[in-house]
């Protein structure tokens, strides 16, 4: 049986959403702006899926903004926020450098617009500590955007201590919480945000979703212009059975929670086992701040990629921190801002379990690695010596 260990790269689709979504697909197609019984009806499973969201979250109804994806919902908070408050004169962001690529790109294309960007930077565990945001935010901070739980090492940031801190220089607050939803309970109130994005691919709901809250009151310009969808704010035919599986999805989330110390019980044995059969390993991120599911573990002498293939080559899917991009290895800018050896943010394997991981995946991943390791580990040695014989050839040549 094949072993999937890469729930936060996606969740497989809950049965129950799979079902609700094609039901809304082959009956409820009616435009949900549409004042006959079609369009009704297909209002009526909006506003039930919209309920749904509102309460994974802990917010009104009147406050979620449906969108395309996890991503979508990153671009219209950060820049949605900051182009609304342009004419004030606050020009100035504070991002997180371990925030994922949808909110690192749109502070960079801010800054190509003349916005200051400041840095937000985190310590060896993966953590920002409040004193540096309060050293950062100024009069001039428009916004402060930082991730509840980081996709690649799970570590959870202290959301509302730096949200005051924000708050307190008349500045709004962003959260990307795309990796804590379905893993922690989520509560705008006690966060203390204005805006928390989710998506939800990664709670069992279809891809292609995704959902912003904003705190009544805060202005926000639509980045999808067109049509008066989403209080004016995401232009668009809303995409009805899409969303009813998002909608099934936050509701199988909220109760599944109940489950979640299963999965964290399993994460820390595998993490454990997997320290223990194999020599020269070691986690990153925080142990004692983390989202159940996900462990991040360096396996020292190798490199990422490959141990990657070798696990799926035996039939278990996990997922390296880095990105390859176009044939090279980036390191994991992650694990960079964390300030791990060059080497260290190439070695990384992240295994992300989910709620129908089993102890035997377990027991088999951990029954796997060391063999895979040092094979791998061999190669890695060989290959170095037979360049150091060949760059020593060449030098006496
Ligand atoms: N934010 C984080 C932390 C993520 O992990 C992801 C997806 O990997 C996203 C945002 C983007 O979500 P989506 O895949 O729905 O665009």
């Amino acid at each position: 049986m094949p072993i999937y260990l890469d729930h936060n790269a996606t969740t497989p689709v809950d049965p129950a959403v799979a079902d609700a979504m094609d039901g809304a697909l082959r009956e409820d197609f009616g435009n949900a702006s549409s004042v006959h019984g079609w369009g009704q009806r297909a209002k009526a499973r909006l506003d039930a899926a919209r309920a749904a969201v509102a309460a994974l979250v802990g917010g009104d109804p009147t406050e979620v903004i449906f969108t395309g994806s996890g991503t979508e919902a990153d671009v219209l908070a950060v820049r949605g926020a900051a182009e609304a408050l342009e004419a004030s004169g606050r020009r100035h962001l504070v991002i997180g450098t371990i925030e994922h690529e949808a909110v690192l790109q749109t502070a960079r294309a801010l800054a190509r617009r003349g916005w200051e960007v400041s840095w937000l930077g985190v310590d060896r565990s993966g953590i920002i500590a409040p004193d540096a945001l309060a050293a950062l935010v100024t009069d001039r901070t428009a916004l402060v955007s930082v991730m509840l739980a980081n996709n690649e090492v799970g570590t959870i940031q202290p959301i509302a201590a730096l949200a005051a801190i924000a708050h307190a220089r008349g500045a709004l607050f962003h959260t990307d919480a795309v990796q804590a939803a379905g893993k922690l309970p989520l509560d705008v109130a006690a966060l203390g945000v204005d805006l928390l994005a989710i998506s939800g691919h990664k709670f069992s709901g279809p891809k292609g979703t995704g959902a912003l809250w904003v705190r009544r009151g805060t202005r926000l310009i639509a980045q999808m212009t067109g049509g008066r969808q989403e209080r004016n704010r995401r232009a668009g035919t809303e995409n009805v059975p899409a969303l009813v599986g998002l909608g099934v999805a936050a509701a199988r989330a909220r109760t599944r929670l109940a489950e979640i110390g299963r999965v964290a019980a399993l994460r820390d044995t595998l993490e454990r086992d997997l320290l223990a059969a194999v020599p020269g390993t070691h986690v990153n991120g925080r142990p004692d701040a983390r989202v159940a599911n996900t462990s991040n573990i360096g396996f020292e002498g190798i490199e990422a990629e490959s141990l990657v293939i070798a696990f799926d080559l035996e039939g278990v899917a996990v997922s390296t921190g880095s990105a390859c991009s176009s044939g090279t290895l980036e390191p994991s800018h992650v694990l960079k801002a964390m300030g791990l050896d060059p080497h260290d943010t190439q070695n990384a394997i992240r295994f992300s379990l989910g709620f129908s991981t089993t102890a035997e995946d377990v027991a088999r991943v951990v029954a796997l690695a060391p063999a895979l390791v040092e094979r791998l580990r061999a190669v890695t040695a060989g290959a170095t010596s037979r360049g150091r014989d060949a760059a020593l050839a060449s030098h006496d040549a």
